[in-house]
C-alpha cells in the first residue's frame, strides 16, 4: 500500500475523470490520496472531493502564488474549513521566488500568518519552497515551526536543506523528478535521508514520473517514484511502501489523536 501525500485532484485536468483516476489509485494500491486547495475557490473544491471518497483527505491553505489575493474572509474561510476532520494540514504555504507571482514581502507575510493559524488550529503544515530555500528556514526556525511540524512537499533541495529540514523535525516528499535522468544530484541526497522520515507524493497533475514523464500525472504512478526509491536506496518495494505509508500516517495523524 501507498499514500500520495500531495496530489491537486480539484484542477481542472480532472474533471472529467477525477473518479476514474481514484479508483485507478485504489486498484493501484495507493491506500490514501491528499488532495491539497490553494486558495479560497479550491478548498470547499478540494474538501468535496475528500468528503467523496473514503481514500482521499484534504490539505488546504494559502499557496504564495496566490498571497496577493488574500482577503480577510479567507483567513476566516481556512479557519472554518479546516475543523472538518477530513482537513489533515495547513497547507501549501511557504515562498516562491522562482515563479514570484505575488510580490515576495507579501509572500512572507501570508507564510508567517499561516504558521501562526496552524499553531493555533493545532495542524501540521505542509510546505511549498521554490528559489527561496534559505528564506523558507530562516522563517520556519525564527516561527518556531518544530513544534507544529509537517512536510516540505516537492522536496528538490540539496543535502544540507534536507538535513535542515530533518533538524527542524519536519519529513521531505519525494515527488516523481527522482525518476528523471538528470536527478542525480537529488537521488544522491535522497540516499542519505532516513527512511523514516520520507514521504512520497505525485503533485499531479504536474511532475509524471518516468515511464509517464509528460503525460498527466495522477497518484496511481506514486508508485513508480516508489520503485525508483526502492532502488535508489537499495531496498525493496514493498519495504518503501510500508514505511513511506506509516510516516504519512503519523505526520498527518491518522491514528486517532487529531485534537
Ligand atoms: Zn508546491
Ligand atoms: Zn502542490
Amino acid at each position: 500500500m501507498l499514500i500520495d501525500s500531495h496530489a491537486h485532484l480539484s484542477m481542472p485536468q480532472f474533471d472529467r475523470d477525477r473518479d476514474e483516476v481514484i479508483r485507478r489509485a485504489a486498484e493501484a494500491g495507493v491506500e490514501l490520496i491528499f488532495t491539497v486547495g490553494t486558495d479560497l475557490k479550491d478548498w470547499p473544491k478540494a474538501l468535496e472531493i475528500a468528503r467523496g471518497s473514503d481514500g482521499v483527505f484534504a490539505i488546504i491553505g494559502i499557496h504564495p502564488h496566490h498571497a496577493k489575493e488574500v482577503t480577510e474572509k479567507a483567513y476566516s474561510d481556512l479557519r472554518t474549513l479546516s475543523q472538518d476532520e477530513k482537513v489533515r494540514a495547513l497547507g501549501e504555504i511557504g515562498l516562491d521566488f522562482y515563479r514570484n507571482l505575488s510580490p515576495r514581502d507579501v509572500q512572507v507575510a501570508r507564510f508567517r500568518d499561516q504558521i501562526h493559524l496552524a499553531r493555533e488550529l493545532n495542524l501540521p503544515i505542509v510546505v511549498h519552497a521554490r528559489g527561496a530555500h534559505g528564506e523558507v528556514l530562516t522563517i520556519l526556525r525564527e516561527e518556531g515551526a518544530g513544534e507544529i511540524g509537517g512536510v516540505f512537499h516537492c522536496f528538490s533541495g540539496d543535502y544540507g536543506m534536507a538535513r535542515a529540514c530533518l533538524d527542524l523535525g519536519f519529513l521531505v516528499s519525494i515527488p516523481g523528478t527522482i525518476t528523471f535522468k538528470n536527478s542525480e544530484d537529488l537521488r544522491n541526497t535522497i540516499r542519505k535521508i532516513p527512511l523514516d522520515r520520507i514521504l512520497v507524493e505525485t503533485d499531479c497533475p504536474f511532475l509524471a514520473p518516468v515511464p509517464v514523464r509528460g503525460k498527466r500525472n495522477e497518484p496511481a504512478y506514486v508508485k513508480f517514484t516508489a520503485l525508483k526509491l526502492a532502488e535508489v536506496r537499495k531496498s525493496t518495494f514493498d519495504k518503501v511502501a510500508r514505511i513511506t505509508t506509516e510516516n504519512a500516517k503519523r505526520v498527518f495523524r491518522l491514528n486517532g489523536d487529531r485534537a
